[in-house]
């Protein structure tokens, strides 16, 4: 089965200097690889023409598609489409429908169009417009003939937003087909507790032996990460391995393929027949994390209603916490020692994270419990 390599160029000397984290480059490649893509490198450059330059040559040298974002706006430090032009030798050209896009945007918010806006209805010369349904800037796309064969360039504006925005309406589809022969790459793991990371590795390598399997491991307190990651050709000959894989890993497994603690809530409120109820929290242990963990559940709690739920993570001594779930009639109580208990002095921001999600975990197998 055939492999498709992207690469996705940022452009910006806000990405280089650190002032934002490039943002797309992680976005892009995750999108494309539910579809089968493999992404073979990010890169970030500033706004100077010279390293924007060596990028494209290297996204074309290694990738059949490379997407730049970043670049598309109407100042002066935005020369990306000139790259590009320059970089496939083709000329500029006028698009009457991009003004108008860019001048109806621009009305529908009384905001005056001003003659420097143009630059964004410049095109090179047979490139593909891609309607901008969130801002001014239009993407684009085209095609180029370099050494190692025919390479497609899009280039996309630099907002998250419109990327989504664009990718939705044209990219995706335009993948989508050139996916049809694709081996998608699947990714299957399992998020341990109670075991170290040695001998979560130790079970894992032992039921996985000999099949020349992808395996990654990740710590990520409290919870020790298996990730296989395999070929979807591969799936039903695998199949009975990962069932063996979930059996031996079954006692210390909390969380399946990505999903966690905040989903489980999530989708435990959802499932409750009505929802006129407010949630009571009490967290002096965290710094607002709980909280934050929490926040897409919140839509489902509305104050003046009684308590559906109480919880209270508090701690008073250092390296040990204590977390009490109040649901009807019942109460569970919860000590945590964290694994840094015999530091000294004040808490460290691990100890905190160990903390919430413990608390966390807990009320998910007290929830599963009813
Ligand atoms: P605009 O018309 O908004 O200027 P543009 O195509 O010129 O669009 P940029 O000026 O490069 O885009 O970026 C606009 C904004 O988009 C940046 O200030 C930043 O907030 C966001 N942005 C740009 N590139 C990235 C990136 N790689 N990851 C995340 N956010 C980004
Ligand atoms: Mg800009």
């Amino acid at each position: 089965m055939k492999k498709i390599q992207l690469s996705v160029l940022g452009i910006g000397t806000e990405l280089t200097s650190g002032q934002i984290l490039n943002r797309n480059g992680q976005w892009i490649s995750a999108e494309a690889k539910k579809l089968g893509f493999t992404t073979s490198f990010h890169l970030v450059t500033p706004d100077e023409r010279p390293l924007i330059r060596k990028a494209l040559t290297l996204g074309c040298e290694t990738s059949d598609l490379v997407f730049v974002t970043g670049g598309l706006g109407p100042t002066t430090d935005d020369f990306t489409r000139d790259m590009i032009a320059e970089f496939v030798g083709q000329p500029l050209e006028w698009h009457e429908p991009s003004w108008k896009h860019i001048q109806n945007r621009l009305n529908s918010r009384g905001v005056p169009v001003r003659d420097m806006q143009k630059q964004q209805a410049y095109y090179p010369r047979g490139a593909t417009v891609h309607f901008n349904p969130y801002g001014t800037a239009n993407g684009f796309s085209c095609d180029f003939n370099s050494p190692s064969g025919s390479k497609k360039i899009f280039v996309l504006p630099g907002p998250p937003k419109e990327i989504e925005g664009i990718w939705n309406q044209d990219i995706f589809p335009f993948l989508k087909e050139l996916s049809k022969d694709l081996d998608p790459v699947v990714t299957l793991s399992w998020d341990c507790i109670g075991l170290g990371e040695s001998e979560i590795a130790t079970m894992t390598e032992n039921a996985l032996e000999g099949l020349g399997l992808e395996i990654g491991y990740r710590v990520h307190l409290p919870f020790v990460e298996v990730k296989v990651t395999f070929e979807k050709s591969q799936e039903t000959r695998l199949k009975p391995h990962f069932e063996k894989l979930t059996q031996v890993l079954g006692p210390y497994t909390a969380f399946r393929n990505g999903e966690d603690a905040a989903d489980f809530f999530h989708q435990w409120l959802s499932a409750l027949p009505n929802q006129n109820f407010s949630l009571e929290l009490i967290d002096t242990c965290s710094e607002g994390k709980l909280l934050q963990r929490l926040q897409k559940s919140l839509k489902y709690f509305s104050n003046g209603h009684p308590a559906l739920i109480k919880l209270k993570l508090s701690t008073a001594l250092r390296g040990l916490a204590h977390f009490q779930v109040q649901y009807q009639s019942i109460t569970k109580d919860y000590f945590l020692e964290s694994p840094d208990h015999y530091r000294p002095l004040t808490m460290t921001e691990r100890e905190r994270q160990y903390f919430l999600e413990m608390a966390l975990y807990h009320l998910v197998k007290f929830l599963r419990s009813l």
